[in-house]
Formats: structure tokens, C-alpha cells, sequence
């Protein structure tokens, strides 16, 4: 048996896409694909998007990465971009969800640490989470999955159960410096926060003097019909982290922070090569102008709505496949009755795509360009899907 050239760390569809166009990919045998994935929550404008072809290439042919020892006027922009429509005061730019996290975790540390409390180093986290695959992502997210093989999992974290106020306030202790959650479980099923939950961790942050983190890497960026998922709570938060939507493809990432926190990062502090070069700025910037035009994150909310709508139905048509659906805005999963990967599958046969996740559930994640036309599409696929399935 020969080794591939090419690392077998994914369990890979055998499909391989030469071309897309909005929410539709086309493969190399020239099979048509609803993209309702969209990259795991990425292409947020969907394939091509002019407005993005247009920033890319236009920056392409000026200048691709000068590193962080110059200013890079994109990143000033697409700061005050972010600042001028969020919680955040300042922004640091990298170029993945992992290290938006990473950063944001070594930000709370150093909060403390500057305030004489170098001793507050834990972090209170969820069950079910999903923070990215480094050691102290993996050891945040706590799947035995993700740890097993890895060695002594980094000893910072406290888990709760997720949505419980009681196990969260049992779980501070005189070394926790913050709460570090996802306002909607994206990997872990689709799990919104139950009502109440942020707005009380956000109390008891006030209350015992922590800090509270939101990881919005697959959540920001309108995927919930807002810009950011936090605002449905109407709480802010101390430090939120942003990547996958926030590229629409061209991988960038971002810690957005308060004035006190973003202070404790100071020339020296953190950093990386790549974060915020001006090639991943120029199509931030471009997304951002695109998500925060008139009208586009109330349509999500709206097609958002005819989707979830539209998945009720089918659950109640469906029972021997599906046993539930939940989500918000463009943000929804639907909870399998059968394999969850079955479902997949035949969705695939179908022409649609969609992305698995914990708890047997299937992700709907499209494009924030669709429209009621894509929505109707997407259910034909997943009514014959279930037929197929049902017994
Ligand atoms: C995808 C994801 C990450 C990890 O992002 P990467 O870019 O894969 O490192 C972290 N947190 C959440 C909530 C995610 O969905």
C-alpha cells in the first residue's frame, strides 16, 4: 500500500468542485450542487461574489503582505469598521478561528495579570463546545475525540453543563479569570444558548468580576441575522472572537475587545505573520460593506425564518428521519432520526450539501445571499432525501 501524497486527516467526499456561482457549485463531472454548507459557515456571500472577485483582484495586482511591522492601512479600516458597529473599542486581526481564540484567551490572562491578579488563569467553558483543534482550543472544547492521542490536555478550563446558570456559578473558583462560550453551539449541534443564559453569565461576569468571551467564529459576521449573535441577548460582551464568515472564503480572523481588554495587548504582546494582510483586509472590508448594506441582515432574519418554517414542516412530515430542528437566522440544524450521515448522503445524491455535527444533526449553513428561490430548492432536495430515508 502506497502512502498518498496527500495527508488522510479528512474523511473526504469523493467530489471534487471546479466552479461556484452564489449558493450552487458545479463538480468536475459537471453535477450542480445547493451549497447549503457554504464552506462550514464561510462563504458568506456565496461563490464569485462579484463584489469580493472585484476586491480581490484589484488588491491582488498592489501589494499581497507587508507583515506587521508596518501599518497595514486595510487592518485600520476594517477595525473601524467592526468598532464602529459592535461592542469592541479595538480589534486584532489573524487569520483562523483557532487563533482569534487563542488570542482572546491569552488576552483575559494578561487582563489580570496587568491588574496584579496573575493567579486568575481559568477559563469556566461549556459542554459541547467547540473552540479549534490547538492544544488550548482542544482542551477548551474538551470532545475526547478532539484530545484523544494528544497527550496531558492543558489544565485551564472549567466545565459546566451549557445553559446552566447554577453548574456556571459553582464553577468559579478564586483562580477563574473568565467565561468562554459560544452564544449558539455550532459543531456541537446547533445548540442555541436557552433564553436567559448569556444575559445571566453576563450578571455574574459583573457580579464576581470576570470576563466574558463569546466565540462568534462561526455565529458572527450575520449568520444569525444579526451582525454578531450576542446582540439577540442584548448583553455585550468583554472579548469576542470572529473568522469564518468574516472572509467569505479568504481566511481572516479577529479579536474584537473593550478598551480595558484590548489594552492588555501591547507591542510585543502576540502576534502573528500573516494576521490581517492586506489581501484578507480588502475582502474583510468587502464582506462587511456587503453584510452591513441596508436591508441584507433583515432579509437574513427573514429567509432565516421561512427556512426554519419550511424544516417544522418537514420534521412533522418526516418523523422515521428527522426528529426535530433548531437554530436561528441563516444558523440551523436539523436533529437526525436516522444516522445523521445517511441523511447527508442522500441529501448529496440529491445535489444538496449540507455539514454534519454533534448530536446526529445535520447543519444548514447556505450562503446569506439566498433567497425564498434557493429555500424552496433546498426543501424539494431534503423532501425527496427523506423520502428515500423514510420507512
Ligand atoms: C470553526 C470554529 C472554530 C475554529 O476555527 P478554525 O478556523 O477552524 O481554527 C472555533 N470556534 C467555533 C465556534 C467554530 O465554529
Amino acid at each position: 500500500m502506497t502512502m498518498p501524497a496527500l495527508m488522510e486527516n479528512y474523511a473526504r467526499a469523493d467530489i471534487a468542485f471546479e466552479h461556484g456561482q452564489g449558493a450552487w457549485l458545479t463538480a468536475r463531472d459537471g453535477r450542480r450542487y445547493l451549497d447549503f454548507g457554504a464552506g462550514i459557515a464561510v462563504n458568506a456571500l456565496g461563490h464569485a461574489h462579484p463584489r469580493l472577485v472585484a476586491a480581490l483582484q484589484a488588491q491582488a495586482g498592489k501589494l499581497w503582505h507587508t507583515s506587521n511591522l508596518y501599518r497595514v492601512p486595510g487592518q485600520e479600516q476594517v477595525a473601524e469598521t467592526l468598532v464602529a458597529h459592535s461592542f469592541a473599542d479595538s480589534v486584532y486581526f489573524c487569520s483562523t478561528g483557532l487563533e482569534a481564540n487563542e488570542a482572546a484567551l491569552k488576552m483575559a490572562r494578561k487582563v489580570f495579570h496587568d491588574a496584579g491578579q496573575p493567579e486568575r488563569d481559568r477559563f469556566v467553558v461549556a459542554g459541547g463546545a467547540f473552540h479549534g483543534r490547538s492544544f488550548a482550543s482542544i482542551a477548551a472544547g474538551g470532545n475526547p475525540k478532539h484530545l484523544d492521542g494528544f497527550g496531558t490536555p492543558m489544565d485551564a478550563f472549567d466545565r459546566v453543563a451549557f445553559g446552566n446558570m447554577n453548574e456556571a456559578r459553582n464553577a468559579i473558583g478564586a483562580q477563574t479569570c473568565a467565561v468562554f462560550v459560544e452564544p449558539v453551539q455550532g459543531e456541537g449541534g446547533i445548540r442555541p444558548a436557552p433564553e436567559g443564559y448569556l444575559r445571566g453569565l453576563r450578571d455574574m461576569c459583573d457580579e464576581y468580576g470576570l470576563l466574558l468571551i463569546l466565540d462568534e467564529v462561526q455565529t458572527g459576521i450575520g449568520r444569525t441575522g444579526t451582525l454578531f449573535a450576542y446582540e439577540h441577548a442584548g448583553i455585550t460582551p468583554d472579548i469576542l472572537t470572529a473568522a469564518k464568515g468574516l472572509g467569505g472564503g479568504f481566511p481572516v480572523g479577529a479579536v474584537l475587545a473593550t478598551e480595558r481588554c484590548a489594552r492588555a495587548f501591547t507591542p510585543g504582546s502576540h502576534g502573528t505573520t500573516f494576521g490581517g494582510n492586506p489581501l484578507a483586509m480588502a475582502v474583510a472590508q468587502a464582506v462587511l460593506d456587503e453584510v452591513l448594506s441596508p436591508g441584507f441582515l433583515e432579509r437574513v432574519s427573514r429567509v432565516g425564518e421561512t427556512l426554519g418554517t419550511a424544516l417544522d414542516r418537514l420534521v412533522a412530515d418526516y418523523p422515521s428521519v428527522l426528529a426535530g430542528t433548531r437554530g436561528l437566522g441563516l444558523m440551523r440544524g436539523l436533529i437526525c432520526a436516522v444516522p445523521n450521515g445517511d441523511l447527508i448522503a442522500a441529501c448529496r445524491d440529491q445535489g444538496l450539501l449540507l455539514v454534519p455535527a454533534s448530536d446526529n444533526v445535520a447543519r444548514l449553513l447556505p450562503p446569506l445571499i439566498i433567497d425564498t428561490t434557493e429555500v424552496d430548492a433546498a426543501i424539494e432536495k431534503l423532501r425527496a432525501a427523506c423520502a428515500t430515508l423514510a420507512n
